[in-house]
């Protein structure tokens, strides 16, 4: 049995005289939205979205992550940075969630031997965010319904057919077809959306699995609930082709993700046995094992999970869909940005909203709709593909940082030195990883600055000791010219707020 509903706001359908007619009806000027997923993303886009009047209705294929026994999927908890927070800010949860947020100031280093190290984020004491994904998601989803968002559980897309946005939800066993009139796919790095834009001419999509995979275990707390490691960093364990992360979670545990090739001389396919982990862990990560009772049952009960990248052009169909979050931009964990870039996104099209409103003395039909749609998309993927793009490409490329290079001594040098021409040069050099996390500075033109860095650092290392250089004046001038150079060259890309 197929049900279609329609959630075309302002036509309605009159039989006259067997004749059937389409007739306009005033009653709602503004177009309804209907959102595929309540993740992060997609509840998010509807608070804003229902904050500004329009009916907003979101079809998630999952249940209630409130009220059954479900996980929020993927990590337990994530890195929140700034252009998450201010997006949260405009949804009005960022002080709700700050308050269960933990700062990390920096890395925390353990080598193989035992030794540790703390490598601080920034120059000015600024820290990512450690928060709970599920915390986070219910926060989202109940402000949601709050402002009048109605959700509707358990639908699974199958396929939109985009030209007419006639939806297909599988439903109770049974199909049924929603007429969407403004559509946004926010049903993340297997879009349903997304494949359907596939289907279309002249659409280019592409998608690559990483030949890592990743596993999630636990570190406990103490007896009173304490933490066992330094609280406020996030933790690496670097070493070479593998790596295991942990974040810090408010009830004392840390979430622990082990990356690693799924084949290999060291990978998930060797680790067979209970010896085999024991045996791993006991070599190379021997000072977590301690803090890991749970290890060999989480190992064997935890699934490894596959990481993929995806691109797609277009990103938008006419006035009627466009793809919000991964289902845009799936990219590899390793910068910390994937929700944060899904929440930029949004940030960007209420920045469109504002600035695409019509006046009042805007024609005919656009005047009824306030808003100019078919512009807001447009503007919409022209500014945040190219982001989309770099992000996942400086992801991938953190992966080889944070897995080999934070544990070689010339990377380590390298940041001090960066951090160093922050305090001294401001208004002129700011890291790329600090554009990245503690700034709107669009992510294509971070990582446009990449070569021009690469370039000012090589020539100043080049030197010899940096920090004994800079005690002499001649050093120090030159030092200034070199950063005056690489400031005029980076001066041409777009440094505007993205947001
Ligand atoms: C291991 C790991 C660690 C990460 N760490 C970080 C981090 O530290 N910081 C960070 O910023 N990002 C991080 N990310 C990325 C982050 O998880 C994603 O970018 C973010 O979840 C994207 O949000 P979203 O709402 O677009 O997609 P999702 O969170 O995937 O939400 C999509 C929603 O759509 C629903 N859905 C899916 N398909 C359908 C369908 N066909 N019909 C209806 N509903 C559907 C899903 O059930 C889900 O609720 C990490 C990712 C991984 C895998």
């Amino acid at each position: 049995m197929t049900i279609v509903i329609s959630a075309l706001p302002h036509y309605s359908l009159f039989c006259l005289n067997n004749y059937l007619l389409f007739t306009f009806e005033f009653y709602n000027m503004s177009r309804k939205v209907t959102i595929l997923g309540a993740g992060l993303v997609g509840s998010l886009l509807a608070i804003i979205l229902r904050k500004r009047g329009y009916q907003v209705s979101i079809y998630e294929r999952r249940p209630d992550m409130r009220s059954a026994h479900i996980s929020a999927g993927k990590s337990i908890n994530l890195a929140m940075s700034t252009r998450g927070w201010n997006a949260l800010e405009l949804a009005g949860l960022k002080s709700e969630m700050e308050a269960l947020a933990i700062p990390m100031y920096g890395r925390y280093l353990h080598q193989p031997d035992g030794q540790t190290a703390f490598q601080p984020y920034s120059k000015n004491n600024e820290a990512i965010y450690s928060v709970s994904r599920g915390e986070l998601n219910k926060k989202l989803m109940t402000l949601a319904e709050k402002e009048g968002v109605n959700i509707h559980f358990e639908h699974r897309c199958n396929q939109v057919h985009v030209e007419n946005n006639h939806v297909h939800f599988h439903h109770d066993h049974k199909e049924k077809i929603v007429e969407a009139d403004l559509l946004f796919g926010a049903d993340g790095a297997f879009s349903a959306l997304r494949e359907s834009y596939t289907h279309m001419n002249r659409v280019n999509c592409e998608q690559m699995y990483l030949e890592y995979g990743y596993k999630e275990l636990c570190i406990l707390p103490g007896k009173h609930g304490e933490w066992l490691m330094e609280k406020n960093a996030l933790h690496i364990w670097p070493r070479g082709k593998y790596m295991m992360i942990a974040l810090p979670n408010t009830d004392g545990t840390f979430t622990c993700t082990l990356f690693m090739p799924f084949e290999g001389e060291v990978s998930f396919e060797k680790l067979k046995t209970q010896d085999d982990v024991t045996a791993l862990f006991d070599k190379q990560f021997a000072d977590a094992k301690t803090l890991m009772p749970g290890l060999l049952d989480d190992f064997f009960t935890n699934p490894t999970s596959s990481l993929i990248t995806t691109h797609i052009f277009p990103w938008h169909y006419a006035d009627k869909s466009a793809l919000i979050g991964d289902a845009a931009h799936a990219i590899v964990p390793f910068y910390g940005q994937g929700m944060n870039a899904g929440f930029e996104d949004v940030s960007v099209l209420s920045g469109l909203l504002d600035k695409y409103t019509l006046p009042p003395s805007a024609p005919s039909l656009e005047k009824r709709e306030g808003v100019n749609w078919d512009v807001i998309l447009k503007e919409y993927e022209r500014r945040r593909k190219p982001n989309g793009d770099a992000v996942a490409q400086l992801a991938l490329n953190n992966f080889t940082e944070m897995r080999d290079k934070v544990a070689d001594p010339m990377f380590l040098e390298r940041k001090k030195i960066e951090k160093e021409l922050g305090k001294r040069y401001p208004d002129q050099f700011v890291s790329v990883y600090e554009m990245v996390s503690f700034s709107h500075t669009p992510y294509n033109t971070a990582m446009q600055c990449i070569q021009a860095q690469d370039k000012l650092l090589q020539r100043i290392m080049n030197e010899g000791d940096f920090f004994a250089n800079v005690e002499q004046a001649a050093f120090c001038d030159n030092l200034g010219k070199w950063v005056t150079e690489y400031y005029n060259a980076v001066q041409k890309l777009d440094f505007g707020n993205e947001a």
